[in-house]
């Protein structure tokens, strides 16, 4: 049914991502040509930390963080029932809620999957990038909560 289907990830927590798990093998598994597009963001310094790596008067190497973004997603979509040829993996830095939206975009997406909050965080009802993911998604977002 869907084509395009984008699943942005944080990879700073891995349960997060546990709660898509199973939608996103429904999903794409309805059909043998939907792609999925695992996308994570870099945020901010906090997420060099996530990664293992230490604060330090210079800026860190772009190109290492990357490299080791790269590396925990690739991790995570191990987790995931979903046929290697039909897996892209995109890692970009920026703001996560529009990343996701321009690569959903760029991808031309035609389902978004996103959990709907951080476990054992109390957010009221969407997290922040959630919210803004609804509201202006130009396609179908399946909000796992
Ligand atoms: P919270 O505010 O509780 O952390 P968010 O709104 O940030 O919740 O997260 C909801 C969803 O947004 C996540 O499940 C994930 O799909 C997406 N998301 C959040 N941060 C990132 C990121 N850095 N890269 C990619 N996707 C992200």
């Amino acid at each position: 049914m869907y084509h395009s289907i984008l699943v942005p990830v944080d990879i700073s927590d891995p349960e997060f991502t546990q709660q898509v798990i199973a939608h996103v093998e429904a999903q794409a598994n309805i059909t043998d040509v939907a792609h999925v597009h695992f996308l994570t963001v870099i945020p901010t310094f906090p997420y060099y930390a996530s990664l293992g790596l230490a604060y330090s008067g210079e800026a860190p190497d772009q190109e290492q963080i990357k490299n080791e973004a790269l590396s925990k997603l690739s991790e995570l979509i191990d987790k995931f029932d979903i046929p290697a040829d039909r897996i892209k993996k995109h890692v970009a830095s920026g703001s996560p809620k529009d990343e996701i939206l321009r690569i959903a975009d760029s991808i031309r997406a035609d389902l978004i999957i996103i959990a709907s909050h951080r476990p054992g965080i109390m957010t009221y009802l969407l997290g922040s990038n959630a919210a803004a993911v609804v509201r202006h998604a130009k396609c179908s977002v399946l909000v796992v909560r």
